[in-house]
């Protein structure tokens, strides 16, 4: 008979909340009612949400996703992502007649409405955000060339060169750091006393609260995991938040096999947490591939409670829907 190896204990800290947000929950719920009332093919413009495996399960039952409107057929819906889409996408696809339905999360639909509202006061915006990244593209997209000028970080903020200092105004991508942007908003009313903008910024309460959660254990952990899509803003906002908040050995983890098992020799408490667009069966796997190794206790470390919910656009509950554009 073999010796029977002892399992190390290692014990996990759950960071509370982690995972799927109302927006992203309401995202996919429109994909899914959608497929269930049209029929496959639908088309999403770009990934509802940033996660492969998501992506990839819907593709299994039907769902194509593309970068520009002219990969869509004239006669199939096409959906809208959590992240929103320029005021022109929306202008082709009523030209086009498409069946449009709106996934954009309300969150990011309130950042667009905000900046259409100060350009028609005639101030130029100041858009904090990720070059590339769609929110941004979107956010920047509800407005004229010119009228939107993007910084990243501090650093961007000296070569802005606005056409009145006295209108301008400031809005930011909603998953990004809460501290950098705390730092790019007071750089920006340094240099611009007379900016006006949302009080704080625009960064959503599931951001807000994720980094909240990570800075809460951090700081206890030996390795903390972090479960999420590389291309996710989010999830790479929570790999910095923990790196921050003191935790020397922060991982992005996509999946089981996502790490070197040497990070957790000698390691006796494991952080975990999940960026909103990781579903939490990713994160249970991963918990049972370490629970192989190891003998796992849990501690959940709530830093706060989310009962936030949005409505499915209301052409998904009717019983006959005709082919109309539910953008607002
Ligand atoms: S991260 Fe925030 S803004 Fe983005 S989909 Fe979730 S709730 Fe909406």
């Amino acid at each position: 008979m073999g010796a029977i190896v002892e399992k190390s204990s290692l014990e996990v800290l759950l960071a509370a909340p982690r995972g799927f947000c109302a927006g992203v929950e309401r995202a996919l719920d429109i994909v899914e009612l959608t497929l269930k009332r049209w029929g496959s093919p639908i088309y999403v413009k770009h990934d509802i949400v940033h996660n492969s495996r998501v992506v990839e399960e819907l593709r299994t039952k039907g769902v194509v996703f593309v970068e520009e409107l002219n990969e869509c057929p004239d006669d199939r819906p096409v959906v809208y992502s959590a992240h929103g889409v320029a005021a022109s996408v929306k202008e082709e696809a009523i030209r086009r007649n498409l069946l449009t339905v709106d996934a954009t999360c309300p969150l990011v639909a309130k950042v667009h409405a905000e900046a259409k509202w100060h350009n028609r006061q005639g101030r130029q915006i100041v858009m904090i955000g990720q070059q590339g990244h769609a929110e941004t593209t979107g956010t920047m997209g509800q407005v004229a060339e010119g009228e939107m000028m993007l910084v990243q970080s501090v650093d961007d903020i000296e070569a802005l060169e606005p056409r009145d200092e006295s209108k301008l105004a400031y809005t930011t991508q909603t998953t990004l750091s809460v501290d950098d942007v705390a730092n790019t908003v007071e750089a920006l009313r340094r240099r611009f006393p007379k900016i006006v903008g949302p009080g704080k910024d625009d960064i959503c309460y599931a951001t807000t609260n994720r980094q909240n959660a990570v800075k809460a254990i951090a700081c206890q952990v030996d390795v903390m995991f972090v479960v999420g899509a590389p291309h996710s803003s989010n999830t790479r906002h929570l790999v910095q938040t923990g790196q921050r908040a003191g935790c020397c050995s922060v991982l992005l983890v996509q999946g089981i096999g996502d790490w070197n098992w040497n990070v957790l020799d000698g390691a006796k408490k494991l952080g975990i947490t999940a960026s909103a667009s990781c579903p939490e069966t990713i994160v249970e796997e991963v918990i049972d591939a370490v629970g192989e190794r190891f003998e796992l206790t849990f501690r959940t470390i709530a830093s706060a409670v989310e009962n936030v919910k949005f409505n499915v656009p209301r052409i998904l509950l009717q019983q006959d829907p005709e082919p109309e554009d539910t953008n607002p």
